[in-house]
């Protein structure tokens, strides 16, 4: 690599990273770290121009102290959800850019595919028929068409599962805190939502409002055998409500691709270590939940995707002085209003 080249620190690096990074860099000497980023990881940054981050590196303010004593001037992060950023601290600091979209057709496509696999029990079919256990007994599922599912946030990934369960036949209710203007989505206010579904997807960002959206009141509205699937956050389930209302088989099946307190376990190998969280070792057990490791973005695309625009969002930065950092976005856009006196409107950057 040559000397000039600006230094971008690239954390929590999987092999699936480096292959797309690797294939559109060409302008940046990138150091890729196993380590997530922390406020003691962040002292490695020291020397380099820019940090780039994923869904479960600590973005807290001591981080962002650190990173801002050692000069770092953009976070990239390399995914479209932001909950583990603290964007006041960072504000007139570190710019924070983002990859708003990548593919919403992996995350929508993974969503389909946790319902139909705790539907129909394919996991569990794969490994009977493995062992010459050709039974059928415990694998009836229902009929998907003709069900209601209910849909909490119609954005992007949102509204791209709208139309995947249309082709199934599904009737489907959406409740957003934006509604589409003009759309042909069925809206319907949070409580109905809960109370006539069938089955419950999430597709909403983590924000005050909705954390533990899900929450003991929410399960106790909803009809008995209800099917939830989060491919949001975590957080928008309270976990412990949830094992209730499996228990109590209010939840007929949950298919989670992000839990909670997922960042101590989520994409790292921990099959030799005792898993000491009592609310996800119960969720594990139970028969009818499946649990995959925040995968829902895992496709070739997505990943092409994402590497393609955090270098379109570090060369806007570094390359195109002053230009509009298209995907920029700070603690006022954050919340999704249109902001008075945003300093995009003079400065083309959020600071
Ligand atoms: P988006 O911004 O396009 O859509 C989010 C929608 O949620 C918007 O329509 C917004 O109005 C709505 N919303 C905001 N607050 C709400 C509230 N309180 N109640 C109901 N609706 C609310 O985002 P997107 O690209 O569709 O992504 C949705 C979420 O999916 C992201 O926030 C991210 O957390 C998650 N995600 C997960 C993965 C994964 O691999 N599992 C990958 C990408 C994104």
């Amino acid at each position: 690599m040559g000397i000039n080249l600006k230094k971008i620190i690239f954390y929590d690096t999987k092999p699936y990273d480096t292959v797309w990074f690797d294939k559109k860099n060409t302008d940046y000497e990138i150091l890729y770290q196993e380590t997530k980023l922390n406020p003691y990881t962040a002292r490695l940054a020291r020397g380099c121009d820019a940090v780039c981050a994923f869904v479960n590196d600590d973005v807290g303010k001591e981080t962002i102290d650190v990173l801002a004593e050692e000069n770092i001037k953009i976070i990239a992060m390399r995914s479209a959800g932001y909950s583990n950023v603290d964007f006041k601290a960072a504000y007139g600091r570190v710019h924070i850019v983002r990859v708003p979209a990548y593919s919403p057709y992996a995350v929508a496509e993974h969503t389909m595919a946790l319902l139909l696999t705790l539907n129909r029990k394919t996991h569990k079919a794969y490994n009977r028929t493995r062992d010459f256990n050709f039974s059928l007994v415990g694998f009836t599922g229902v009929d998907l068409h003709g069900k209601i599912i209910g849909v909490i946030g119609t954005g992007k990934i949102g509204r791209v599962f709208i139309d995947i369960c249309r082709g199934f036949g599904l009737n489907i209710i959406a409740y957003d805190l934006y509604p589409q203007k003009e759309s042909d989505i069925c809206y319907v206010e949070l409580e109905e939502l809960f109370e006539k579904s069938d089955i419950i997807s999430l597709h909403a960002p983590l924000t005050e409002q909705t954390k533990h959206l899900l929450n003991k009141e929410a399960f106790a509205k909803m009809k008995k055998g209800v099917f939830i699937i989060n491919t949001s956050r975590g957080a928008l389930i309270d976990s412990s409500a949830l094992l209730d209302a499996l228990n109590d088989e209010i939840v007929r099946g949950a298919g989670l691709d992000v839990y909670e307190e997922e960042e101590e376990f989520f994409f790292e190998d921990m099959s030799s270590v005792i898993i000491k969280d009592d609310v996800l070792s119960l969720l594990m057990s139970r028969p009818n939940v499946i649990i995959t490791s925040h995968q829902a973005f895992l496709t070739e695309e997505a990943l092409e995707k994402i590497a393609e625009v955090t270098i379109r969002n570090l060369n806007e930065f570094f390359y195109e002085d002053r230009e509009l950092l298209t995907n920029e976005i700070c603690y006022q856009c954050e919340t999704g209003k249109v902001v008075e006196n945003c300093k995009r409107n003079q400065c083309k950057r959020c600071f």
